[in-house]
C-alpha cells in the first residue's frame, strides 16, 4: 500500500523552458505549426486549439490541430472541429503533417504520455515545442518555450493572455471568443470553481464587448445530448452511488454493462462526477469508469484535500488540487477495493 499522504505539495519551476513572451515577436513569420492537446478532449482541450488556430491563422500560418484520440460529440459545434484529424483515426496524414512541423504547441497537459499512441511521435519530433497548460509538475524540460501557471482557470484564459499580451487583441473574432468561452465554462464549473478568479470575468466582459453570444455557448455544451444520457445519469445515480459519511466521500463505479446498456459514447460521462458535490458535507467525489483498455478515475474534492497527490499516489495519475484523474489495470472490483482502501488511509485529510 502506498504511503499515507501529506497536506503540503511543492512542486518545482524548470530552468530549461523559455518565456512563452520570447515567441511574441516570432508570430508574425508564417511558418507550419501544429496544435495538439490531451486525448479525449474536452471543451478547454479542443476549445484552445481551436482559438489558437484561428488566431494563428491570421498571420498566415499553416496550422493542423491533431487530437490523440476521439473526442465528445457535443464538442463539435465549435468552430474549426471538423478539420481537427483524430491521430487513432488518421495516423498516416498526422505523421506526414507532424514530419513538415516547425512550431508544435501543446495545450492543456504538460507531459507527454497524456496523449496516449502520440506519446512517441511527439518526443520523436526535433521542431520547436511550445507549452500552455495549467496543470501541476510539467515536464518542462521537454519545451523549449512555455508556460505552466496552475493559477489558471483554464488553458483558454491563456490562450486570451497569449493574444492579449502580444498586442494582438483586435484578431479576437466571434469563433475565438466561443472556443474561449467554451472552455472557462467547461474548467470553472460555470464559475463556482475557485479558479474562476476576477480576472476570468473581467476576461469575459471584454469578450461580450467584442459580440460573444454567451447563452449559445452555454445551449452548445448543456443543452445537446439525447434522451439515453440523461436515463443513463438518472440510473447511475440511484443505483452505482456510494456515500460513506463517515469519510466525507462518495463513490460511483459504472461497470462496462451499464455503458453498453445506455449505448454511452465518448463524453456522455463528463459531468457526472459532480452530482454527488451537492449532497451536504461531502468533501471527495470519486467516479471510476470501466473502459475497455482501463478503468478511469476523476476526483473532485471540496477545501483542502488535494486531489491530485491523490490520484498520483493511488491511481497514476494526477491534475489540479481539487479535480485529477487516474487509472487502474486491476478489475473494477479491485479497483474499488483499492479505492476504499486509500479513502481508510486518508480519514484524517478527509475530515
Ligand atoms: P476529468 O476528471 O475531468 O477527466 O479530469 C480532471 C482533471 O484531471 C483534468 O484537468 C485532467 O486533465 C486531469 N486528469 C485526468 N486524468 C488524468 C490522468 O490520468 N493523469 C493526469 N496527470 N491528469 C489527469
Ligand atoms: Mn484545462
Amino acid at each position: 500500500m502506498a504511503k499515507p499522504m501529506k497536506r503540503e505539495k511543492h512542486y518545482l519551476r524548470s530552468r530549461f523552458m523559455k518565456p512563452i513572451q520570447d515567441i511574441y515577436p516570432l508570430l508574425v513569420q508564417p511558418k507550419q505549426v501544429v496544435i495538439t492537446t490531451h486525448q479525449k478532449p474536452d471543451a478547454d482541450a479542443m476549445g484552445s486549439s481551436l482559438a489558437l488556430k484561428h488566431f494563428l491563422e491570421q498571420f498566415g500560418h499553416s496550422v493542423t490541430v491533431i487530437s490523440p484520440t476521439n473526442w465528445a460529440g457535443w464538442v463539435n459545434w465549435m468552430p474549426g472541429t471538423k478539420e481537427v484529424l483524430d491521430y487513432e483515426m488518421d495516423r498516416g496524414k498526422a505523421q506526414a503533417i507532424l514530419d513538415k512541423a516547425e512550431w508544435l504547441f501543446c495545450l492543456d497537459f504538460n507531459i507527454f504520455h497524456r496523449t496516449k499512441n502520440l506519446e512517441t511521435p511527439l518526443k520523436n519530433m526535433t521542431c520547436v515545442k511550445i507549452l500552455i497548460d495549467h496543470h501541476q509538475e510539467p515536464d518542462s524540460a521537454s519545451f523549449n518555450y512555455g508556460i505552466s501557471l496552475t493559477s489558471k482557470s483554464s488553458t483558454c484564459e491563456m490562450i486570451y493572455d497569449l493574444i492579449v499580451g502580444s498586442g494582438h487583441a483586435d484578431k479576437i473574432n466571434i469563433p475565438i471568443a466561443e472556443c474561449i468561452y467554451a472552455g472557462v465554462v467547461g474548467d470553472t464549473g460555470s464559475f463556482r470553481f475557485p479558479s474562476a478568479h476576477a480576472g476570468v470575468h473581467t476576461l469575459v466582459a471584454d469578450l461580450k464587448t467584442r459580440g460573444l453570444q454567451h447563452g449559445k455557448v452555454h445551449e452548445n455544451l448543456f443543452d445537446n445530448f439525447l434522451e439515453n444520457r440523461l436515463r443513463f445519469t438518472g440510473h447511475v445515480l440511484l443505483n452505482r452511488m456510494e456515500v460513506f459519511y463517515e469519510y466525507n466521500t462518495a463513490l460511483i463505479a459504472i461497470p462496462k454493462s451499464d455503458l453498453l446498456k445506455y449505448y454511452i459514447k465518448t463524453g456522455d460521462t463528463e459531468g457526472l462526477v459532480n452530482y454527488p458535490q451537492s449532497i451536504q458535507g461531502i468533501k471527495l467525489v470519486a467516479l471510476v469508469i470501466d473502459r475497455d483498455e482501463e478503468r478511469k478515475w476523476s476526483f473532485r474534492s471540496k477545501g483542502d484535500f488535494d486531489c491530485n497527490t491523490f490520484a498520483r499516489t493511488y491511481f497514476e495519475g494526477g491534475g489540479h488540487y481539487n479535480a485529477s484523474g487516474g487509472r487502474s489495470s486491476d478489475s473494477l472490483e479491485k479497483t474499488v477495493e483499492r479505492f476504499k482502501a486509500a479513502m481508510k488511509e486518508n480519514a484524517t485529510l478527509l475530515q
